[in-house]
Order: structure tokens, then C-alpha cells, then sequence
């Protein structure tokens, strides 16, 4: 018998690739489906699997929907991945923030732990958890300090969960993942952005990218290769914590170098600092150490950062081509 996967944040980035994972296993997956006013299920389409997710209503805030929807489906395993995930909305909207990311994961442990206690839980936890740094590079051992309202949520969520798993047995593992990026990440993220500003820039329909703090750094890497980290997780004897991560760092001064380089033009011609976009407190650098993904689960990323850039910027530079064709061929009609 084939197993079953529940996957909140089904319509999200992360949703996307993990389903088509799991799909491509032999999975049959159901999607928690928050109700929205505008199309949500573009991602995935684009990756092909727009009718294979059965996509079941619900809300991380609503733990009656949580429950219920547990006991119709009876599954194996469960994905968090639902979550007001944007750090600079989190200073607008704390308390959705909290209600989502904080007790929206606790409501789905609790939904577990009332319908079946043997489903097997993966928290999606962050590496903003580690905000201000207290080590240069972050491991599953470095104190958490967390600058924004996201990364206190993620860290709430990221206690309960071992929390869970210490007090009720839960198989409950939290995956620290650093950012990673790919086509499908949302476009008011720092590199979305920017590979939808140089394609706009180099199709002539923008002339300046505006961005925040350049200097900020990351360790960025591809969410096709992260999701399958998640996945291992759950496939292991005892549950536990990981972090997920390149180990490479690089600014988004030397993003924005790469992404406009990939079509021939020069960054500092079109990058303008502009003080809006940038945060009340900064994470000025992440780096993480995946030694113990890599030694225990046998995980590694596949893809470059140079990969992911080019990657971003195609996949932009044909989305932005095909809307601007559609856009003129409804006007010459
Ligand atoms: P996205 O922002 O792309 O997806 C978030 C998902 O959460 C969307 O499907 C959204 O639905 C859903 N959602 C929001 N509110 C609710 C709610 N109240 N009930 C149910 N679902 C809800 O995030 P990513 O795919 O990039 O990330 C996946 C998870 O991993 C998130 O929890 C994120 O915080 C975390 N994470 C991400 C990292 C990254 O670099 N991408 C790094 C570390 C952690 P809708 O589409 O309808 O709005
Ligand atoms: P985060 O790490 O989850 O906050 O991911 P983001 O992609 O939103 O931001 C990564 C870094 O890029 C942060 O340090 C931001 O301050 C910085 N940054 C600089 N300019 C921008 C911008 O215009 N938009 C966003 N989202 N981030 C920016």
C-alpha cells in the first residue's frame, strides 16, 4: 500500500517541490488548502501536478479543521509548512505571525496527537531562529536568537516540536533550513526580486532594481534539493533536529553581481539603495554547518549558487518574455 503525506503550505514554494517529490515515491498526498480570494495553485501547475494533489479546505489557525481533516485522511506522514513566512511582514503583522507560524503548528500537533499519535511530523524551522548569531558558523548546537516576530514564531514552533517528542513520544523532527530559492519562491523575497528585476531590466520594460541592505548574507541554496532533506527526516529510526544548509555564505551585493552578469549587464548601472526596504533589526549573516544532515542522513545539496542564479533568472527572463507577448497580442485584438 502506498503511504499518504499531508502537506500544509501546499500552494507555497516549498508545498510545490515536496509534493512533486513525493508523487514521483508513490505517494498519494493531500494539501491543506487555506481559503483565498487569488489563484494560489501556479506552482503546481508549473511543475506539472496541478490535478495529482488532492487539495483538502483547512486552516493552521482552526484546529477543528486540523482535526478533522486528520481523521478523514488517516496519514502516515505530515509536513508543516504553513506559515506567514515573509520577515518583514512579521513587524506589520505580529500576531498573525504568531497565531500562524507559532500556534498553527502546536494546533497541528494537537491535531495529531488527538487522532493518531503515530503520524509522523516534520516542522519547518528556520534558520532566522539563530538571527543575531552567536557563533559564526550555526549548527543544531549554536543558542538560537531571533530578531524578527518570524523568527520568535519559528522559534515557539521549533520548541514545541521537540517538546512533543520529549513529553508524548511524538515522531516530531524540525529541519533548521536555511534560505534556499528557486523559480517558484515568492517575488517579495530578496532574489525572486532580483531575477524578476534583471529580466524586466534586461527586456527593457524597468529601468532600476530598488533593494534594502546590500550587505546582508545568506546561505542560500536550491529548494528542489532541500525538500528531499525533509523528506529523509521522516524515513529515520528516531526523530531529530537538523540543520539544512550549503556552508557557503554569500552576500546579496554579489547576488545581484551574478544575476545581472547572467545577461551580460552590470549591476551597479541599475541596483538603488532605498531605505524602505530595509528591516527595524537586520540578520546581518547566516552560515550553516549540514555535517550532521549530511553524516546521518546521507543529504547533501546538489545544485550551485551559480546554478540557482541562472536557474532564477531563465525561468524569469521567459515568464516576464510570455506575459509581455500576451499582454500585446489582447491589445492588438
Ligand atoms: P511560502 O511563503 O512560499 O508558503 C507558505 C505557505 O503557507 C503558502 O502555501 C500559504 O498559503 C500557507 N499558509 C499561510 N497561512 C496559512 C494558514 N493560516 N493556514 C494554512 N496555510 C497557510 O513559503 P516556502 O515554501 O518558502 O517555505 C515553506 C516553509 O518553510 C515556511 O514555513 C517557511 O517559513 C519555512 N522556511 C522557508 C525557508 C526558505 O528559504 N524558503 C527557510 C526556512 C524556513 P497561501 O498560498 O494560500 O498564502
Ligand atoms: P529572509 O532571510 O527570510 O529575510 O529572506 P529575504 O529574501 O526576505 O531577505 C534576505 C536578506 O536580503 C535580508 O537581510 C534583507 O534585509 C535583505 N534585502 C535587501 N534588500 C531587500 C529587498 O528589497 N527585499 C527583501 N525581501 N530583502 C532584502
Amino acid at each position: 500500500m502506498s503511504k499518504k503525506a499531508l502537506i500544509t503550505g501546499v500552494t507555497g514554494q516549498d508545498g510545490a517541490y515536496l509534493s512533486k517529490l513525493l508523487l514521483e515515491k508513490g505517494y498519494k498526498v493531500y494539501g491543506l488548502l487555506a481559503r483565498r480570494s487569488s489563484d494560489t495553485q501556479w506552482r503546481l501547475r508549473y511543475l506539472g501536478i496541478g490535478n495529482d494533489v488532492d487539495l483538502m479546505e483547512g486552516d493552521l489557525t482552526d484546529l477543528s479543521s486540523l482535526t478533522r481533516l486528520l481523521a478523514a485522511i488517516s496519514t502516515d506522514e505530515v509536513y508543516n509548512l504553513g506559515a506567514q513566512s515573509f520577515v518583514a511582514t512579521s513587524w506589520m503583522q505580529p500576531i498573525l505571525t504568531g497565531m500562524t507560524t507559532g500556534i498553527g503548528a502546536v494546533n497541528l500537533l494537537e491535531a495529531i496527537r488527538l487522532t493518531d499519535p503515530a503520524i509522523r511530523f516534520y516542522q519547518a524551522s528556520s534558520s532566522e531562529m539563530f538571527g543575531k548569531v552567536q557563533e559564526p558558523v550555526q549548527s543544531e548546537r549554536t543558542p538560537f536568537y531571533p530578531r524578527s516576530p518570524y523568527g520568535v514564531a519559528k522559534l515557539y514552533a521549533h520548541w514545541m516540536t521537540v517538546n512533543y517528542r520529549e513529553s508524548f513520544k511524538t515522531f516530531a523532527c524540525s529541519g533548521i533550513l536555511f534560505n534556499h530559492e528557486s523559480p517558484l519562491r515568492g517575488i517579495e523575497f530578496v532574489t525572486r526580486k532580483i531575477s524578476d528585476g534583471v529580466a524586466r531590466i534586461k527586456l527593457g520594460l524597468q529601468r532600476e532594481l530598488r533593494l534594502g541592505n546590500l550587505e546582508a548574507k545568506r546561505d542560500w541554496g536550491y529548494a528542489a534539493d532541500y525538500v528531499e532533506a525533509m523528506w529523509m527526516m521522516l524515513q529515520q529510526k528516531t526523530a531529530d533536529d537538523y540543520v539544512v544548509a550549503t556552508g557557503r555564505c554569500t552576500s546579496v551585493r554579489e547576488f545581484c553581481r551574478l544575476a545581472f552578469s547572467h545577461v551580460g549587464l552590470d549591476y551597479e548601472k541599475y541596483v538603488v539603495t532605498d531605505k524602505k526596504f530595509e528591516r527595524p533589526a537586520e540578520v546581518d549573516v547566516l552560515i550553516g554547518n549540514p555535517a550532521k544532515a549530511k553524516s546521518v542522513l546521507g543529504w547533501k545539496p546538489k545544485t550551485s549558487l551559480e546554478e540557482l542564479v541562472a536557474m532564477m533568472v531563465d525561468a524569469d527572463l521567459a515568464r516576464v518574455a510570455s506575459e509581455t507577448q500576451l499582454a500585446s497580442s489582447i491589445s492588438a485584438r
